[in-house]
């Protein structure tokens, strides 16, 4: 790893391309926490079987309304990314053909040149609205930023955002513009600030990894289930950023079925030694929740837990390290009765420092509130979830249980061998 000058304790007076200073956030009280959300971000939905679909942040907010942790003062509604922000990150080509293809009745040209920037593929079907709906989502991801950086409050959530696949020139695995990629270069131009993005998605956060590879003031890490069985394909460990970028780049690609203690002490050593090395002044964090054993589209093995542990321990990295500069965004998770609505919701209580995140670490059978049930049963099949976290130890044990958490142990020493 060579020595960097720029990876030591960092000094905001000398910092890059600064217009406003970074101001220290406030001390972290309850209710701290700031809640980004615009109705038109839901009208991201590519079509009813689609299954990235807007009903995960209705289930969601209607989760954090019946336990009464979403009050008016800590919702704070976010604006449209302007076309130039899209450009930071995106190719004109690109936001051109996106922009055609929104209208309610594309013209044949454009659908026949749509293919190669993914916009016929069936992860991302062209949809009308689709532009301006993630151009919504963009700007929430940017509103938390600015919240955030500007001092307004030291942690905010946009659980809207978090659509880390969509590359340069090219719409992929649900996402069409990436809006991490975008707030994160807000941070970086409007403020200076040296961004530590940590992607806990169970998919590689490819897009993202790739818009800054070469950038010594962006650090990216991601934990995944490995690339040789999972879309994108990416995240291996090899991959460490090059240029000057070299080593701000972190990628821990766990075996298909890895259960909760082994996902938690592979995030928790390789994020805390990444954390101090690199001495971020932001923490943007990716709380894709699909590594759950539920979710219908990975082959993990982790329960509730590790989303009730994963916040906790980025909280108190924050304040350890950002002054408590914290924003979060939500991401891929597919089961959408069971997994997403509890596990999105305990990052709230987390970030918000609500009693209850307190609470689940004695009490592992807390209920979830009776009315959220009794609203939602009716829409599903499935039999909703009573209780906040799962009962793991009920779960069919893994057979290779052993062998898997000794392949993550070699790949984390891997990760970590030239982080001090
Ligand atoms: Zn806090
Ligand atoms: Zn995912």
């Amino acid at each position: 790893m060579p020595q960097r000058n720029n990876l030591t304790a960092y000094d905001f007076n000398n910092a890059l391309c600064i217009d406003r200073p970074i101001r220290k956030a406030c001390d972290c009280v309850s209710a701290s926490a700031l809640f980004v959300h615009h109705k038109q971000a839901m009208n991201y939905r590519f079509h009813d079987q689609h299954p990235f679909h807007p009903i995960r942040w209705e289930l969601t907010m209607d989760l954090l309304n019946d336990l009464q942790a979403l009050s008016t003062d800590r919702k704070l509604a976010s604006r449209p990314a302007t076309e130039e922000e899209l450009l930071w990150i995106h190719q004109p080509a690109y936001v051109e053909s996106v922009k055609r293809l929104s209208s309610a009745a594309p013209e044949p040209h454009w659908i026949s040149e749509g293919e190669p920037y993914g916009l016929l593929d069936e992860d991302t079907p062209y949809f009308p609205g689709m532009h301006e709906a993630a151009s919504w989502i963009v700007g929430g991801s940017i509103t938390a930023v600015e919240a955030v950086l500007s001092g307004a409050s030291p942690h905010a959530l946009h659980l809207g955002g978090g659509l880390h696949h969509a590359l340069p020139a090219k719409a992929a695995g649900f996402c069409i513009y990436n809006d991490a990629a975008i707030a994160i270069d807000y941070a970086r131009r409007h403020y200076g600030a040296r961004v530590l993005y940590v992607d806990t998605d169970v998919h590689h956060g490819d897009g993202v990894q790739w818009s800054f590879y070469s950038d010594p003031d962006v650090c990216t890490y991601s934990i995944h289930e490995t690339g040789k069985y999972l879309f994108p394909g990416t995240g291996h460990l090899p991959e460490r950023g090059e240029h000057q970028g070299y080593g701000a780049c972190m990628n821990l690609p766990l075996q298909p079925y890895t259960e909760d203690a082994s996902w938690l002490e592979c995030f928790e050593e390789s994020i805390r030694r990444l954390t101090k090395y690199f001495q971020p002044d932001l923490i943007l964090s990716l709380h894709g929740c699909d590594a759950h054993a539920l979710d219908p589209l990975s082959h993990m093995h982790c329960s509730m837990e590790i989303y009730r542990q994963m916040p906790a321990i980025l909280h108190e990295l924050a304040h350890t390290y950002c002054e408590g500069r914290w924003v979060a965004l939500g991401g891929g998770g597919y089961d959408f009765w069971r997994v997403v609505p509890r596990a999105w919701s305990l990052l709230w209580l987390e970030m918000s420092s609500h009693p209850l995140a307190n609470a689940l670490q004695t009490d592992a059978r807390h209920p979830l509130p009776q009315a959220w049930i009794d609203t939602w049963q009716p829409h599903t099949p499935q039999s909703l979830p009573s209780e906040w976290l799962d009962d793991a130890q009920r779960w069919e044990s893994i057979p290779r249980r052993d062998e898997i958490t000794a392949k993550n142990r070699e790949t984390l020493a891997v990760a970590m061998q030239d982080y001090p």
